[in-house]
């Protein structure tokens, strides 16, 4: 008997010197950047933890346009400037889905993002005349990236706000892909690069944000190998003093916050900067154009939410899409039909 307790205890011993090998330690941190908080988990390797933490730092000290310094800054003071070849990569692939979203995504609609007050927090709802001429200046295919410098036509100027948390899960993703991890989870404020699986083998879990109350989570996507970015009318807004709700996401033909109907619009697919620029241009687009785009690409999927309580949900996030406890959500499959 004494024997076979000992045979027992020796199998569970080793069995379990196998589960701590199977599991990679975890290296995580917490840290500010892009103007959010952004958290990085990576399971086996350390140091991709460290580098992944240092090049968002990088990005966000060469596109900020708060930053005097920054790459994106210097672009917009003088019209035309030599960038990093990060900056010039982004630039040329934010203007492209500019483009191909007919507008709906503007990387140079900052003017009129200030003028409504979301850069300096000083709130105000501009005039029509104002944001008419502001508008004169917000044309991203005015822009050019070539050899490694952008240039701007004269009064326009550049934000990468709509993006660069996406550009930034994409660069991770590089790092983690030459690194010995195969695991890791980066919450980049919103922006959340679900990198292979959670213990080598289940999925992760990533949350999509109650617009109501964004601590919490209204459902959840099972996921690997994804990037999920959501835009929320939520996230940054103001009350006007004739008591309207105004958001930070701006329909570029109008120069005025998005107002139609959509709380969040969360994209799912492999390519970050994509998934964070389409998850802007969706919300601008509306619901019916969302869902035509998104038939016509053949490569996102996309859960909206609306002020009815009607979570619009994709093929491909279909399965794969709960409603957490107490949510009352319709979910309604989009092209289904
Ligand atoms: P996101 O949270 O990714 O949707 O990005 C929203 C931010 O992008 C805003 O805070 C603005 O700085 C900027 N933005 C707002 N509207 C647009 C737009 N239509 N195209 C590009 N950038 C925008
Ligand atoms: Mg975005």
């Amino acid at each position: 008997m004494k024997k076979l307790l000992a045979m027992l205890l020796a199998i569970a011993t080793a069995l379990c010197a196998g589960c701590a090998r199977q599991t990679p330690k975890k290296s995580s941190e917490r840290f500010a950047a892009m103007d959010t908080v952004m958290s990085v988990d990576v399971y086996g390797d350390s140091d991709a933890m460290r580098d992944v933490k240092e090049e968002i730092l990088r990005l966000d000290k060469l596109l900020s346009a708060a930053e005097p310094e920054s790459d994106v800054s210097r672009v917009n003071a003088s019209g035309a400037a030599t960038v990093d070849e990060a900056v010039a990569e982004l630039a040329a692939k934010s203007l492209e889905i500019c483009r191909d979203t007919g507008g709906a995504l503007d990387v140079t609609i900052l003017p009129v993002v200030e003028e409504w007050g979301f850069i300096s927090k000083n709130y105000r709802v501009p005039g029509d005349e104002t944001l008419a001429a502001l508008l004169k200046n917000v044309d991203y295919s005015a822009v050019s990236v070539s050899g490694g410098s952008i240039s701007l036509p004269k009064g326009a100027r550049l934000d990468f706000g709509a993006v660069a948390k996406g550009y930034a899960a994409d660069r991770a993703k590089q790092i983690l892909d030459k690194s010995s991890s195969d695991s890791a989870l980066l919450n980049l404020g919103g922006t959340v690069l679900a990198y292979g699986k959670k213990n080598g083998s289940q999925q992760w879990k990533v949350g999509v944000a109650d617009p109501d109350n964004s601590a919490t989570y209204m459902g959840m996507l099972n996921c690997e190998d994804v990037v999920v970015a959501t835009s929320g009318s939520y996230e940054r807004y103001f009350e006007g003093s004739d008591g309207k709700i105004y958001s930070h996401i701006i329909d570029p033909k109008t120069g005025k916050p998005v107002d139609n109907g959509i709380l969040s619009v969360t994209v799912v697919c492999r390519d970050g900067t994509l998934c964070d620029a389409l998850s802007t241009a969706l919300f601008v687009m509306g619901k019916e154009k969302a869902e035509q785009y998104c038939k016509s690409k053949n490569s996102f999927d996309y859960i909206m939410l609306t002020a009815d309580k009607k979570a619009y949900v994709t093929k491909g996030v279909a399965d794969s899409f709960t409603l957490a406890d107490g949510y009352d959500y319709e979910v309604v499959n989009v092209m289904d039909n």
